[in-house]
């Protein structure tokens, strides 16, 4: 499969991480919208929240446990999480991701 977020997952492509472990990997966003812009991944292909279901969304839960950690290690004091879903939602790369976002005091505005 042609995942550019799959082949960042496996190593295929080189990236700038922050955080990985067996199931997630976080790195940074080629193109930031904030001072702190990280994007964080399961590991695991999942096209998007809407492929969300009981047997895979385990991983979520995982995801979201690890990013105080993250968040720690980029000393925020204070962040968003955003997620994209599908075309309407503004998803242009189509593996479930979450943006981290911080660094700065954020506008009222979605990212
Ligand atoms: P979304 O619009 O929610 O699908 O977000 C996709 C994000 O991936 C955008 O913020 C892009 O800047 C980012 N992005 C695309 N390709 C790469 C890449 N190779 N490395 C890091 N970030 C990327
Ligand atoms: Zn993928």
């Amino acid at each position: 499969m042609d995942c550019i977020f799959c082949k960042i997952a496996n190593g295929e492509i080189p990236t700038n991480k922050v955080y990985e472990d067996d199931k997630i990997i976080a790195f940074n966003d080629l193109e930031p919208k904030a001072p702190v812009h990280v994007l964080i991944i399961p590991k695991e292909h999942i096209c998007c929240a809407d492929e969300l279901n009981e047997e895979n969304s385990a991983i979520v839960g995982y995801i979201f446990s690890k990013i105080p950690v993250i968040a720690k290690e980029l000393s925020l004091d204070g962040y968003r999480v955003v997620n994209n879903c599908k075309e309407n939602g503004g998803q242009t790369v189509f593996h479930l991701h979450f943006h981290l976002l911080g660094g700065t005091k954020l506008s009222g505005d979605f990212a």
